[in-house]
C-alpha cells in the first residue's frame, strides 16, 4: 500500500488568490458594467524587449541546424551566461564569484521551494511575517514546520514586520538554525538598510545560522545605499544563499530563468558536530539527480539582458512600473493613508483606515471603487490590517484607480 506524505495534508487549501478570484467574480456578477482595475496582479504586464526577443529567435535558429543543436546543457548552466552574471551583477559591486558558484535555474520559486531538501529536516526556521508563501509551504511538505496551532506554525520563528518595527525584523534572541530574508520585500516593498543587513549576518556568524537571501526585487532598487545582493556585507559568504530571478527584472515569468548563489566557503554541520559540509557540493549533488538544466533559449534570452541594448530596454520597463508605483504612492499618501514600500519595489503596503480588517477593505475597495487589491492577512499574520498593491499594470488603470479611491474618499 502506497502512503502519501501526511505533511501535504497540513497545507490548507483555500489559496489567497483563488478566494479573491471568487470574490471578483461574484462582483463582476452582480455589477455587470463595471470596469474592473486589479492591482492585485503579482505577474509582469510589459512584454519582453527586442534585444530578448532577438536572442531567443537566434537560439530557436541554432537549435534548428544540425552544425549548432544543442541537447543536454549542463546542470548548473552555461558558462556564458555564469559568465555574465558575475561580470554585471557582481564585480561592479566589488562581489567576487567563481562560476561554480553559481547554479542557473528555471525561477527562484524552484530552488527557494527545493532548497530545503539540503538541510535536516527538524532544523528550526524563521522567516519575516508578512511573507512570500513558498517559504512556509516548502517547509511544511517536508516536517519542518511543525504543526499549525492557533494561527501559526510550531517551528516557526515568526519576525512581525509592520509600522510599528518601521518594517526592520527583531533579530530573534536565540539560535535559529535557518532565516528566510526577501528584500527588497514581497508583499510589503520595504528594504533593508545595509546597516541592517550587516546586523543579520553577524547574528548568523555568531549562530551558525543559514541565511536564505530572496534577492527577486533586486532590480528594482532606486535609493542609494541599499544592498543589491547580501554579499555585499562582509562575512556574508560563510553564511547566506542567494536567489535571484529574471522573472520581475526582465518579464521571464513565462520564460523561466533565474539563478542561485552557494559560496564555496559556505558550510553547514553533521548531526554530530564532527564534520562541515559545503553545501555548494550538495546542491550540486542533488541538482544533478533531480534537474536537467534550464532551456537553452532561455538562457540566451537571460544572457542578452546583460548586453547594452538589454540593460537599457529592461531599465525602461523597470522604470514604467516604478513610474507607477510612485504615482500611486504619492496620490494614496497625498488621500491620507499610510503607505509603504513602493519606492526600492514594485509593491506598495498600504494601512487599512480605521483598524479595518484586510478582507473587510478588500471588499470595500471592491464595491466603491471596483478595484482588486489583496488582502495582506493572506500573507501572515503581521499582514492583518493592510492590503498590497502592485505597480505592474497600465499607467492608465494606475491613474483611473487613483482617482477612483479619491472620489471615494471624498463622499
Ligand atoms: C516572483 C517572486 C520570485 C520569482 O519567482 P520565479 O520562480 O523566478 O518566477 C521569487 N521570490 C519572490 C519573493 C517573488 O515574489
Amino acid at each position: 500500500m502506497a502512503l502519501v506524505n501526511e505533511h501535504y495534508l497540513k497545507l490548507s487549501d483555500n489559496y489567497l488568490f483563488a478566494d479573491i478570484a471568487k470574490k471578483v467574480n461574484a462582483y463582476k456578477v452582480s455589477h455587470p458594467k463595471a470596469k474592473v482595475i486589479s492591482l492585485g496582479i503579482g505577474d509582469v504586464t510589459r512584454p519582453l524587449v527586442p534585444a530578448v526577443i532577438e536572442a531567443m529567435h537566434k537560439a530557436v535558429d541554432e537549435m534548428g541546424s544540425k552544425a549548432s543543436f544543442r541537447g543536454y546543457g549542463p546542470e548548473r548552466g552555461y558558462d556564458f551566461l555564469r559568465e555574465a552574471i558575475i561580470k554585471n551583477d557582481y564585480l561592479p559591486r566589488g562581489i567576487h564569484l567563481d562560476p561554480g558558484e553559481i547554479f542557473i535555474n528555471d525561477g527562484a520559486k524552484s530552488d527557494t521551494g527545493n532548497i530545503g531538501d539540503i538541510v535536516r529536516w527538524d532544523n528550526s526556521i524563521g522567516m519575516t511575517d508578512p511573507i512570500y508563501p513558498v517559504y512556509i509551504d516548502s517547509n511544511v511538505m517536508c516536517g519542518r514546520a511543525g504543526t499549525f496551532e492557533n494561527g501559526s506554525w510550531s517551528n516557526v520563528n515568526y519576525m512581525p514586520c509592520t509600522a510599528e518595527n518601521g518594517f526592520v525584523p527583531t533579530i530573534p534572541d536565540h539560535r535559529v538554525d535557518m532565516i528566510y530574508l526577501c528584500y527588497p520585500n514581497n508583499p510589503t516593498g520595504t528594504v533593508l538598510s545595509k546597516e541592517e543587513l550587516r546586523k543579520w549576518v553577524n547574528y548568523a556568524l555568531r549562530n551558525d545560522t543559514l541565511i536564505l537571501y530572496d534577492a527577486a526585487y533586486e532590480a528594482f532598487i532606486r535609493e542609494e545605499g541599499i544592498p543589491h545582493s547580501i554579499y555585499e556585507i562582509k562575512g556574508a559568504r560563510k553564511c547566506a544563499i542567494e536567489f535571484r530571478s529574471y522573472s520581475k527584472t526582465a518579464g521571464f515569468t513565462g520564460v523561466r530563468c533565474g539563478y542561485t548563489v552557494i559560496p564555496k566557503d559556505l558550510t553547514a554541520a553533521t548531526i554530530d558536530g564532527t564534520r562541515r559540509i559545503a553545501l555548494n557540493h550538495l546542491w550540486d549533488r542533488r541538482q544533478s539527480t533531480k534537474f536537467n538544466g534550464t532551456s537553452y533559449i532561455s538562457q540566451r534570452a537571460a544572457e542578452a539582458i546583460y548586453t547594452p541594448e538589454g540593460k537599457a530596454q529592461t531599465k525602461a520597463v523597470i522604470d514604467y512600473y516604478m513610474d507607477n508605483a510612485t504615482l500611486m504612492y504619492n496620490e494614496l499618501t497625498d488621500m491620507g493613508f499610510k503607505v509603504f514600500g513602493g519606492r526600492n519595489a514594485p509593491y506598495l503596503w498600504v494601512q487599512t483606515p480605521d483598524n479595518t480588517s484586510s478582507w473587510k477593505f478588500f471588499d470595500q475597495l471592491l464595491y466603491s471603487a471596483s478595484i482588486v487589491c489583496t488582502p495582506g492577512v493572506g500573507f501572515g499574520p503581521s499582514g492583518e490590517g493592510y492590503v498590497r498593491l502592485t505597480s505592474f499594470g497600465e499607467r492608465e488603470d494606475c491613474e483611473e484607480a487613483m482617482r477612483r479611491i479619491r472620489e471615494w474618499m471624498q463622499c
